[in-house]
């Protein structure tokens, strides 16, 4: 999809914030029962407002400081965050959006009011983001983070609309204006992120446009998202079909409740299998031979450091050797697994476009190829591009790393004597910049729900808490 060329303004007499919801009510289902390990909150964030775009640099200001606040940000962090930049770099966002939409934006991320202000990120260090991302501080990666929530926020948006063609046009907008963002601040001298890319079935929209109810249209005009330059209607329609007929169209139907679900669960769910055409590939049967070969590689390794007595000798074992797993012996044990139309940045969020390595696959176990495939195949017809940004991998041959506590030390040397899920292939590391462990996650229910459906276990189940990591192992072996 081609990006929009400036930031979209407001036209005059637009309308001005209101605060009250739009389209039909929807609420996402809160039932704990429906994940092996809940996310909390359990519901995908809500999101009830359009876009209302403000007119000027100094309201936007005063709508992120308010929307800031909203989410209980203290007035002490917001005036640090402010003199770092922080509440400038939000314009073009607050701009377009208006505080009451940005409020429910900012919901999106899930985080606590101090990291508002204090923006995970995954470099090494505050001052190396800085130097290098370029930013005059760690405050404006707000900003990355922020423009992959705005297709989420109008996902939700299109499960207030009554008609497919309104929710599809929904879906596409969330798209279209985090692109016109980007792209706009470039303009204003802003750093080019990397953002997640756009479905398969997002379109920009024709004039003359689709039949739409009228509300849509005028968010549609007001925020600038029309292309009057071309009419591509065919176009449209034929992605409006894609979607529409394909499982993100499903899922919309069951979410709203349109379709009911064969298996009887109810509307608003984040996840539901059978909007899969070909299912979900049968879970493994574990361990298989391959694993059994990379255990004995691992017990030699492990007997090669000899009494694991200090941090030392523990870390030694906590490195990546995976040379010792991708020997010609090991050649049909890994396998690459395509991530779909899935983008995810290799071990840092943000990232300038273009400049860090983008991951398209990652090396797995080979029994695992095709439900890990599967897996992103359907992440990515569905349009959760945005929902997963990053990954710090998936195979590595290491051994278990708790975090050091002094007076837990043994516990720390027998884990790391312990082959890691990774070792085999077997785990994969999501959004880790934001999701640290043992701290409460931040990661979308929905994505909890798919990999849980994928046979995937959450991370945030283990004893020390590791809500980034997902594996197809932990319950066969323990
Ligand atoms: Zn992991």
């Amino acid at each position: 999809m081609a990006a929009q060329s400036a930031v979209p303004g407001p036209e005059p007499g637009s309308s001005s914030p209101s605060g009250a919801a739009w389209g039909k009510d929807y609420q996402a289902n809160s039932d704990r029962r429906y994940f092996r390990t809940p996310p909390s909150p359990v519901a995908v964030s809500p999101a009830t407002q359009l876009p209302s775009p403000v007119a000027s640099d100094v309201i936007a200001k005063k709508c992120a400081e308010n929307a800031l606040a909203t989410c209980g940000v203290s007035k002490d962090q917001l005036s640090s965050f402010s003199q770092d930049g922080g509440v400038d770099a939000l314009v073009p966002i607050a701009r377009l959006f208006g505080e009451a939409a940005l409020t429910e934006l900012f919901g999106r991320l899930r985080y606590p009011p101090d990291r508002l202000v204090a923006p995970f990120h995954g470099y090494d260090g505050d001052a190396n983001a800085i130097r290098q991302l370029g930013v005059r501080s760690t405050a404006v990666l707000l900003v990355p983070r922020l423009l992959a929530c705005i297709p989420g926020h109008f996902r939700q948006l299109a499960r207030r609309t009554e008609m497919p063609e309104e929710a599809h046009a929904m879906e596409c907008l969330g798209w279209i204006l985090m692109y016109a963002l980007r792209t706009g601040m470039r303009r204003v001298k802003q750093p080019a992120w990397w953002v997640p890319p756009a479905p398969a079935f997002a379109a920009e929209y024709p004039d003359p446009g689709p039949p739409l109810a009228d509300t849509i249209s005028q968010v549609i005009r007001t925020t600038g998202s029309v292309d009057t330059t071309l009419k591509k209607f065919p176009i449209y329609r034929r992605l409006f079909s894609r979607w529409d007929s394909g499982i993100a169209g499903s899922m919309w139907r069951m979410e709203t409740g349109a379709r009911k679900s064969q298996f009887g669960f109810p509307p608003g769910l984040p996840f539901y299998p059978e909007v899969l055409p070909n299912g979900i590939p049968r879970d493994m049967k574990l361990p298989t031979p391959s694993m059994q070969r990379i255990d004995a590689v691992w017990l030699a390794r492990v007997r090669s450091v000899g009494a694991v007595d200090s941090k030392d000798k523990a870390d030694i074992l906590r490195k990546c050797g995976n040379s010792a797993v991708t020997s010609n012996e090991f050649a049909n044990a890994f396998a690459s697994a395509s991530l779909g139309g899935i983008r995810l940045t290799a071990d840092r969020f943000p990232v300038l476009d273009g400049r860090r390595q983008i991951l398209h696959r990652v090396t797995v176990l080979a029994q695992a190829a095709p439900t890990i495939t599967a897996l992103f195949e359907a992440l990515a017809a569905l349009g959760w591009n945005d929902l997963l940004l990053e990954s710090a991998g998936t195979l590595c041959f290491r051994g278990v790393k708790l975090k050091w506590i002094a007076t837990k030390a043994e516990r720390y040397y027998k884990a790391a004597q312990r082959l890691s899920t990774h070792g085999y292939g077997l785990a994969i590391d999501v959004n880790d910049f934001e999701n640290p462990k043992v701290a409460p996650p931040v990661i979308d229910p929905r994505i909890v729900a798919i990999f849980e459906a994928f046979h995937f276990d959450w991370g945030l189940s283990f004893p020390e808490t590791d809500p980034h990591h997902f594996d197809l192992v932990r319950r066969v072996f323990n």
